[in-house]
């Protein structure tokens, strides 16, 4: 009994510690060929070269490959071959052998694009400033800026068709359509990036779409309606954010359950905290949290106000379960009322769609200018390029690496033009 819990530790922690290299993309240029390797968490890693053959060797710390490396293509510039051995401890080397000298350069990417945790490595044609070198460097891995994610619930769904119009228009249609509409235009915002919590015509528990929500580590919550009431003549858009007296009962449920809760709150865990402190934490990031929706929801009301005549002009609270995370921003917007004709007509329309899709956007992006997340793109300075000046400069000036630089302005090669605008990464709080 006791080397059977003994070993299930040693596999539990070896588990732990292997990374998943689950790809290989790759874009040769003559200007720059890059590398793309999908990796299933952010790994220690360390570049050299070598020559006599060239050689490009890519040590990657607790890593196994989940299938055979893609191999270069027979006319590649610079690639001849690609190989890979396990190195004791569990490392993974790849080594890349080269039809001429080339100049390595490596950064870690976060999730984002619709793609996973990556490694990227360009290589540079010719000596540069690692000329030569046979020498182990040591590259840091860089912290790339992340997007702010935007989780969009459409809601209802499945077997719960929401309200129904005098025409027979579900609201679970409808409201997915604006939920896509609005997808695409995040997708499309810098710096933003969209995540649905129902992505197609099923049943979804109110829990469940706050879960998903926080799976995705969202920065904000909107949850997509359309209204119904008795009276035809009512018409006219709403936001809705959580109500204090709905945030209480929410932080009673949240107090009751954190002995076995992981959950982080802001993240701050709970599990640890004695009642009074957890409940003023809780409290605190509550609070915050229904200021932060208020805001965001005045600016949607703005837009949505151009659209047509507001059925509110203020942002409403309530206890609707679905805005009741306790550290995301969430508001629930009803586009319309689906019961009035001349609205079920134009929810109908997917150029009100759109509208109603553009106003949001306006209202996220306004809001996030003021109160950019720490770490995200959206929180990065800008830096206007002078004549004479290079890219390892204003690094050096902003404190950043050169890597950084590069990565968080997608530029494709060090070569910077007078005028020219750079993001500027602002460090994490953590
Ligand atoms: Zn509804």
């Amino acid at each position: 009994m006791r080397v059977l819990c003994i070993l299930l530790l040693l596999t539990a922690s070896l588990a732990q510690a292997t990374t998943r290299v689950e790809g290989l993309r790759m874009w040769p240029s003559p200007e720059r060929a890059r590398l793309v390797f999908d990796i299933s968490a952010p790994l220690e890693h360390r570049v050299f070269t070598l020559a006599d053959p060239h050689r490009v060797v890519v040590d990657l710390a607790g890593a196994t490959l989940a299938k055979p490396l893609e191999q270069p293509a027979a006319d590649d510039r610079s690639l001849q071959r690609i190989r890979s051995a396990v190195r004791k401890k569990g490392d993974l080397r790849i080594v890349l052998d080269l039809k001429a000298k080339m100049r390595p350069k490596t950064f870690l990417l976060q999730p984002g694009n619709g793609h996973g945790h990556r490694l990227v490595l360009d290589l540079y044609p010719g000596d540069g400033a690692v000329a030569g070198t046979s020498a182990v460097k040591r590259v840091e891995p860089a912290q790339v800026l992340r997007d702010v994610v935007i989780a969009i619930d459409a809601g209802h769904g499945g077997v719960d068709p929401g309200a129904i119009g005098p025409r027979g228009t579900r609201e679970k249609d409808v409201v997915f359509e604006i939920a896509r509409e609005l997808e695409r235009a995040i997708a499309a915002e810098r710096g933003m990036r969209p995540v649905l919590t129902r992505t197609g015509d099923y049943f979804l528990s109110l829990r469940k779409r706050i879960e998903r929500a926080r799976q995705h580590q969202a920065d904000f919550f909107i949850s997509i309606h359309a209204d119904a009431f008795r009276d035809r003549r009512v018409r006219g858009a709403s936001v809705y954010a959580l109500s204090q007296r709905g945030a209480t009962s929410e932080a009673a449920r949240w107090l009751a359950k954190r002995e076995n809760a992981s959950d982080l709150i802001g993240g701050v865990s709970l599990e640890d905290k004695d009642n009074l402190l957890a409940s003023v934490l809780l409290d605190l990031s509550q609070t915050a949290t229904i200021e932060a929706s208020l805001g965001a929801g005045e600016y949607m009301l703005k837009g949505l106000g151009r659209l047509g005549k507001l059925h509110k002009t203020r942002v409403q609270q309530a206890g609707f379960v679905v805005l009741k995370s306790p550290d995301i921003p969430s508001l629930l917007v009803e586009t319309g009322f689906i019961s009035n004709p001349s609205e079920e007509e134009r929810l109908m329309q997917s150029r009100h769609r759109l509208a109603i899709a553009r106003a949001l956007v306006d209202g996220l992006r306004r809001y996030f200018g003021e109160h950019p997340p720490p770490g995200t793109i959206l929180a990065a300075r800008k830096h206007v390029i002078t004549r004479g000046e290079t890219l390892s400069e204003v690094a050096q000036h902003y404190k950043v690496s050169v890597d950084l630089l590069r990565a968080t302005n997608d530029l494709k090669s060090d070569r910077i033009r007078v005028g020219q605008e750079l993001r500027i990464p602002v460090a994490s709080e953590g």
